[in-house]
């Protein structure tokens, strides 16, 4: 079950309550996707007084971790947005379509449309770099890949099941090419490896050498690129 309220004292904080039976503890999560919300799960039987002395007790804490997170962007004409690591300036564009120009990307649609027709320039080239690097080093590994697909996870950046289906996220193409290369080996490591263990990490290291780099650009700015806002959550 889920219910919003709204706490209010200096500015307000929304929380998002989400209780079931199986929650023993009381956790806080800030949303990456949503604009000062906290989720609070807790057990079924707590009362909104309950939460709302939860939330008063925390708000500190609340407040600190809300004013830490990177700005919620609407990728439009004006804005920003990060391509392949570089930040780009979005400005319309005298033809359909997105097209990137040093460190501008033009983007010529209708203005409400421009987050949607970003975020399919977006999915066409996480898919254009990534499935390639997925499909090369699963042949390496002796493995079958029998799908890659791209969605739109919050906390993960992919991940492979043991059917041999590998989902990444298509908010990647925001990163880096190594750190998408990075990620999409990682996946395709798994193939071999289910685990994170020894095995894995031999295989990792062996197929990319820089994953650590990779690791460090997520810390910094992994956050980042899940606060732009393409209008479908
Ligand atoms: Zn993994």
């Amino acid at each position: 079950m889920m219910e919003e309220i709204v706490f209010e004292s200096t500015h307000p904080i929304y929380v998002e309550v989400l209780s079931s039976r199986a929650s023993r503890n009381i956790t806080l999560r800030v949303q990456l996707r949503k604009k000062d919300t906290i989720r609070m799960r807790v057990p079924r039987n707590t009362t909104r007084d309950d939460i709302l002395a939860i939330a008063r007790t925390n708000e500190s804490w609340i407040r600190d971790q809300l004013e830490k997170l990177p700005p919620l962007v609407v990728p439009t004409h004006g804005e920003s947005i990060h391509y392949q690591g570089i930040r780009c300036r979005i400005v319309p564009g005298s033809v359909p379509g997105v097209r990137i120009d040093g460190k501008v990307l033009e983007v010529g649609c209708k203005a409400a449309e421009v987050p949607r027709e970003i975020k399919q320039f977006l999915i066409g080239k996480a898919a254009g770099y990534m499935k390639p690097v997925v499909y090369g080093c699963a042949r390496e590994l002796g493995r079958e890949v029998r799908e890659v697909r791209f969605r739109d996870p919050v906390s993960i950046w992919g991940s492979c099941s043991r059917a041999g289906r590998v989902t990444l996220s298509w908010r990647l193409a925001m990163a880096p090419p190594y750190v998408q290369r990075a990620v999409a080996i990682h996946e395709a490591c798994h193939l071999a490896e289910m685990n994170h263990g020894r095995r894995f990490y031999s295989l990792l290291r062996k197929f990319c050498p820089g994953y650590r780099a990779a690791d460090r650009w997520d810390s910094d700015f992994g956050r980042t690129l899940q606060r732009y806002d393409f209008g479908d959550r």
